[in-house]
């Protein structure tokens, strides 16, 4: 039986594409977190660390990120889709590439995101080793199986079942489901996800759904929570600032019924595989 080492995930960054603060705010979140460093928000990115270093998503907030995570290596890059706050930090990795690691970095993502990185990083083309990810398909790295599971946000979206793999290719521990942009999912993904251990979900808005079918509101997410039956759910791509703007400390306080079960995640964060 091949006995893997400890895995952990961090939360490199639990915000929305706008972040906390965003520059041209003022509201009461903006204004929390410019005065308390816990309380700021980063563009959503996981990394999840063994023997090597996997990063679901380049987010441009990318470089402070890994910098405060000590993190000098990365060994490949999956991606749920391509918007900009998950690709915008790609270009970090052309002088990682250059200078530190020599060979061009494996990316794995859907070909929609292929070709939207390829276009927009054209640059990038020497320093990247892409590979097409399909729907349900699952990708081992470092004994850690990552399947995608279609989510529910513009073309070709995955969220990432991620299970640490124990003897024989079996799942040997915690089911954990990463996905950070995701209105309500299909019954075949909600299925796959019933009872899972860890659930890491879109919280975009707060109050009203700016945009329903492709992110959730806070209080989806709790009832998507609910309905999975997932032992801990970390809120994540929280915007915090609309509709109605709310602090970390004030977000905390209304999730506090739940005992624990149901938190907001924040950066910098860390959890066991
Ligand atoms: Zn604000
Ligand atoms: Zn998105
Ligand atoms: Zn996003």
């Amino acid at each position: 039986m091949t006995i893997h080492g400890t895995h952990t995930l961090r939360f490199l960054g639990t915000g929305a594409s706008s972040g906390v603060p965003s520059f041209y705010c003022g509201c009461k979140a903006c204004e929390e977190a410019l005065h308390n460093p816990a309380a700021r928000r980063g563009c959503a990115a996981l990394l999840i660390s063994g023997t090597q270093n996997t990063l679901i998503d380049a987010d441009p907030d990318l470089r402070m990120q890994l910098s405060l995570a000590r993190v000098k290596d990365i060994d490949q890059v999956l991606f749920t889709h391509e918007h900009f706050d998950h690709i915008g930090g790609i270009a970090e990795f052309e002088f990682y590439v250059r200078l530190r690691s020599h060979k061009p970095l494996p990316i794995y993502a859907g070909s929609f995101t292929l070709a939207a990185i390829a276009s927009q990083f054209a640059f990038m083309e020497e320093t990247l080793e892409p590979h097409r990810v399909e729907a349900w398909q699952s990708l081992e790295f470092d004994g850690v199986r990552y399947t995608a599971l279609p989510a529910t946000h513009g073309t070709q979206t995955f969220g990432f079942l991620i299970e640490k793999l124990g003897g024989e290719g079996t799942a040997e521990s915690r089911r954990i489901a990463y996905f950070p942009d995701t209105g309500p999912l299909a019954p075949e993904v909600l299925e796959k996800l019933k009872g899972v251990e860890v659930l890491i979900i879109d919280a975009t808005f707060n109050g009203r759904n700016w945009m329903p079918g492709v992110h959730h509101t806070i209080d989806e997410a709790v009832c998507l929570a609910q309905e999975l039956r997932a032992k801990k759910t970390f809120l994540t791509h929280l915007t915090m600032h609309y509709d109605e703007p709310i602090t970390a400390q004030e977000l905390q306080e209304l999730l506090a019924p739940h005992e624990g079960a149901i938190l907001a995640a924040n950066d910098g964060l860390e959890i066991t595989l």
